[in-house]
């Protein structure tokens, strides 16, 4: 299988390729060829994430060295559980999907975990000995990922720049408990600065010559194709115990979760409809009003981690659908702030189940599906655990949220870090003093 640029079709390149660059040379997205297809039958008898990750990522490795270590990577990178649990109180069969039992809970560990996983045979098939050095600037949880995923591989250093002040007391904790081959740059700055400082970087020619410079880019296929996995376990499960497809109600914004749900409805596994929350950025839902891509400026809102105006997933998606065929496949709604805090309170009395923020989005969309449509069987997928947002949640709630023994033990940890002003001259410094 070969992948090629959303911006030229002509440019194609294998499976490695396309992980090890992240980005293609014009500035698109790659996207497969053309999707595989499968039966829910073809996955009988497997159950674990790992072994359905195995089946259902092959065909995309067809042809290129990741064919043969692709059993390695899917047993690395998925060696944590992605479980469905019912929920009860609701008017019809609906269950959560919890993605946040991860190393930093949150649904980035999958893509994070499944791209170091990939880096480290892609390198060792080519044999190469330079250091890689990872750039990330982040809003807030792929940088506590990607610490995580990467620590302590030999073959590499990350950076990892996040805005002081912006991001949550324990997202800043998860940042910077790492120390070794994780250097954490508390930048004074915002978010864009952060990630102009990194776009400097890999423009740069002497940190060019001097570094193998990579970036863990949200929208690298080396993130997506993991993501697939667990809405393929999740759907077969629900066919194999009733018999109908299950339904996703998934908290977006850049749309790199919901494009790999799309993916894997495309490809044959049992998914009827896949609905889109989103934060009060509303680019999405006015694009299904109206037909018209206006993308924006971000505004900040609770759900911090889906704060984008310009979806850069939508790229992907427009390659695969024209736009009456989108409307076929999805809907979006947009929550707001007030929405997300009086959803959190509600189902925390009623249905005794407390929200992060983002996933607080789908809860809403929820509780407004028509009746009619309220009989199908649901998933709501939760993308992170509310004790990472306790500073949000706890004083909606008025308890203590429980604190799940991963991030407690990252909470433990002393933190390595160094405080930098938002000027690319200033990262190079800390580059050049590592090595
Ligand atoms: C990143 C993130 C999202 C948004 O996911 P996209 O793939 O960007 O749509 C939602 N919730 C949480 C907790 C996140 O960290």
């Amino acid at each position: 299988m070969l992948f090629h640029s959303t911006r030229n079709s002509e440019h194609r390149v294998g499976l490695s390729v396309a992980i090890a660059q992240g980005i293609a040379p014009d500035g698109g997205l790659y996207v497969p060829e053309s999707l595989p297809t499968f039966s829910a039958q073809d996955f009988d008898g497997l159950t674990e994430l790992a072994d359905i990750a195995v089946k259902l990522i092959m065909p995309f490795a067809a042809g290129d060295a990741m064919a043969d270590s692709l059993k390695d990577i899917c047993h690395d990178a998925f060696n944590f559980p992605a479980p469905l649990v019912e929920l009860h109180g609701t008017p019809g069969p609906a269950s959560v999907l919890e993605l946040f039992h991860g190393p930093t809970s949150a649904f980035k560990d999958f893509g994070a975990r499944f791209l170091a996983a990939s880096l480290e045979r892609i390198r060792a098939a080519n044999q190469s000995s330079r250091k890689l050095n990872i750039l990330v600037a982040t809003s807030g949880d792929t940088g506590g990922a990607v610490a995580a995923a990467f620590y302590r591989r030999p073959w590499v250093e990350v950076g990892v720049l996040y805005p002081k002040g912006l991001v949550s007391p324990r997202q800043a904790q998860q940042l910077a408990c790492w120390g070794d081959n994780i250097r954490t740059l508390r930048v004074n700055g915002t978010f864009d600065e952060c990630q102009r400082m990194v776009k400097e970087a890999f423009a740069d020619v002497e940190l060019r010559k001097t570094y193998e410079l990579s970036s863990a880019n949200s929208i690298n296929v080396g993130r997506l194709l993991p993501q697939m996995v667990y809405y393929a376990r999740s759907s077969l499960e629900i066919w194999r115990r009733t018999g109908k497809p299950a339904n996703y109600i998934i908290p977006s914004g850049n749309l790199g979760n919901s494009m790999a749900c799309i993916w894997v409805k495309a490809m044959g596994l049992p998914i009827g409809k896949i609905i889109l929350a989103t934060n009060a950025n509303r680019t999405i839902a006015d694009f299904l009003d109206s037909g018209e891509w206006r993308p924006r400026a971000s505004i900040a809102t609770l759900a911090s981690a889906m704060d984008v105006g310009n979806p850069s997933n939508m790229e992907r998606l427009r390659a695969l659908y024209n736009f009456t065929q989108i409307k076929e496949q999805i809907a979006a709604v947009s929550v707001d702030d007030a929405a997300i805090r009086l959803r959190i309170k509600h189902d925390a009395q009623v249905l005794k189940q407390i929200w992060c923020p983002h996933t607080a989005t789908a809860a809403e969309v929820y509780w407004h599906l028509p009746a009619d449509q309220q009989t199908l069987h649901w998933v709501l997928v939760s993308t992170a655990h509310p004790a990472k947002f306790n500073d949000i949640v706890e004083p909606l709630i008025n308890t203590a949220v429980p604190v799940p023994p991963a991030l407690a033990k990252l909470l433990s940890l002393p933190q390595h870090q160094t405080d930098i002003e938002a000027q690319l001259p200033a990262l190079k410094v800390q580059l050049q003093a590592s090595v």
